[in-house]
């Protein structure tokens, strides 16, 4: 007899709030409650007690949430891979890992002063309260613990609102969390979420009064929702990440990067190379070097196939009464998102060994390949006569998200070029993408980019508010 989640999921809920209507009270468990009134109540109580609490203890509850974080990386990873179909479990611990060390604490905030005739004024980096903060289905576990870190470092508690496929993954990480910093001697339900994540749940948490700011890590519907929110929003939208591959580069190390770049957790990161754009010159040698580093390459009637498996057309008139022909408009499979490139392949009937990391096949510019966030190891490659042309391009597909973008070059100006052009909050330099969050790169680690609202790679001092204190006439020491 198989059991279903959900039901059971429903049932724990609906005890819950029975329980809590005889009671009249929730204590929550481990920080899920049954409504969004409960959880907003229950976080704004932890944030209270937070706020009485020194910037000490603060870090000693954030070391307790690195500790529980790291180890229950694997049974996370694990979680997530099966209740959500995505990714690899490999990938995702290296994540959950990565998350719990290198995302910066307490030490990321910063006063600053001025002292002078006048005496002494300070601008501190205070909470804002209680953050909203809607997570992805693409990175669960991951973007509860760097959120969860940095937004409490800040002095905040937090409302997560998970995506509903991802639920079990994300409200376990919650409940881990919780109960190691009250473990540490810290408030229970610092972090809190409704035990049924709905849309209509995120939606009424982003109207509660309760909420003093919206974080959104996802698509480009909830950026926008945060973003008209009224309230003070981050919006960490979708990318399309293009890597430009020109004449000068080191072409074998520059396949080997692309290939762990964008086979990285299935290509689920919003960093993760979306589509090659080769100089002509050097496009086939890089294709070879691809294949000898776990690319499978297909063409022809293949892609095709492949196109009819992973994509959904829908055929829309350009213009009512227009005889043009039909404008085709294309979107994603999501039985596929995230899956790897073997199960993908078989679908078109290609057996390959678990070696293969990606699909890779050669395309035109404007093949729904390079235009659509696939978000699964499957990697468009275009050929263009120059590097001009491969900016140009590399532009054009990033759809102004200025999100993320790669190249390997040696060419100083080529490089330069292309960054200024592309304006994207992460640029990586002869290195897999993942190098930009701090994977093999220097710098700390999120998973939250916000670039739509420009903080860019959130961390601990994107979650404060500045205010100012003045003291006249006193504490300059000069
Ligand atoms: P998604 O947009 O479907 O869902 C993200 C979250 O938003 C979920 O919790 C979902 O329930 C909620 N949501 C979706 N539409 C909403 C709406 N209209 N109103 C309120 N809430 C809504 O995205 P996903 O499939 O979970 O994640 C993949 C997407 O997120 C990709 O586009 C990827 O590029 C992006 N992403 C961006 C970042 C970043 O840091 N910039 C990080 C991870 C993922």
């Amino acid at each position: 007899m198989t059991i279903d989640q959900n039901l059971i999921a429903k049932i724990t809920a609906e005890v819950m709030a029975r329980v809590q209507a005889q009671t009249g009270k929730d204590s929550g468990d481990g920080g899920i409650f049954a409504t969004i009134d409960q959880a907003v109540a229950a976080a704004r109580t932890a944030q209270k007690q937070l706020k009485n609490l020194s910037i000490e203890k603060r870090e000693e509850l954030i070391k307790a949430m690195r500790e529980a974080a790291c180890e229950n990386a694997v049974l996370l990873a694990e979680m997530a891979v099966k209740e959500s179909g995505m990714g690899r479990v490999a990938d995702k611990i290296l994540k959950n890992q990565l998350a719990a060390r290198k995302t910066p604490g307490t030490e990321d905030l910063r006063t600053e002063a001025w002292s002078g005739d006048r005496g002494l004024t300070l601008i501190e980096m205070g909470p804002y309260g209680v953050i909203g903060s809607i997570t992805p289905t693409t990175n669960p576990s991951e973007t509860v613990i760097c959120n969860g870190i940095g937004m409490i470092a800040a002095g905040n508690a937090v409302v997560f609102s998970p995506h509903p496929t991802a639920k079990n993954t994300s409200l376990t990480t919650i409940r881990i969390l919780n109960e190691a910093i009250v473990k540490a001697g810290g408030p229970a339900n610092l972090l809190t979420a409704v035990a049924e994540p709905s849309l209509e749940a995120t939606n009424a948490m982003m109207k509660h009064p309760g909420i003093n700011m919206l974080v959104a890590t996802g698509g480009p519907a909830v950026v926008k929702a945060v973003m008209s929110s009224g309230k003070k929003a981050i919006g960490a939208g979708a990318g399309n990440p293009p890597v430009i591959v020109d004449e000068t580069a080191d072409i074998e190390k520059a396949a080997k990067d692309i290939v762990a770049g964008c086979s990285f957790d299935n290509n689920l990161p919003c960093i993760a190379e979306k589509e090659v754009i080769a100089v002509g010159s050097i496009a086939d040698r890089l294709i070879a070097h691809m294949q000898r580093s776990g690319a499978y390459l297909i063409s022809g009637q293949d892609i095709d196939r492949l196109m009819k498996v992973i994509l959904t057309e829908k055929e829309e008139l350009a213009a009512s009464g227009c005889t043009e022909k039909p404008k085709k408009e294309y979107s994603i499979n999501k039985k596929y998102v995230g899956k790897d490139a073997k199960y993908i392949l078989s679908q078109i009937g290609i057996d390959v060994p678990d070696t293969v990391r990606a699909v890779i096949c050669e395309t035109a510019a404007d093949h729904p390949f390079v235009m659509e966030e696939l978000m699964m190891p499957v990697l468009p490659v275009v050929q263009v006569k120059d590097v001009d042309e491969a900016i140009e391009l590399a532009v054009k597909v990033e759809h102004g998200n200025r999100h993320t973008a790669i190249m390997h070059s040696k060419n100083v100006d080529n490089l330069t070029r292309f960054a200024k052009a592309i304006e994207t909050t992460i640029f990586v330099k002869n290195a897999p993408s993942f190098a930009g969050i701090g994977v093999g790169g220097e710098g700390f680690i999120t998973f939250t980019i916000a670039g739509p609202t420009g903080e860019g790679l959130t961390s601990a001092r994107s979650f404060t508010r500045q205010r100012r204190c003045v003291l006249v006439d006193a504490l300059s020491i000069v």
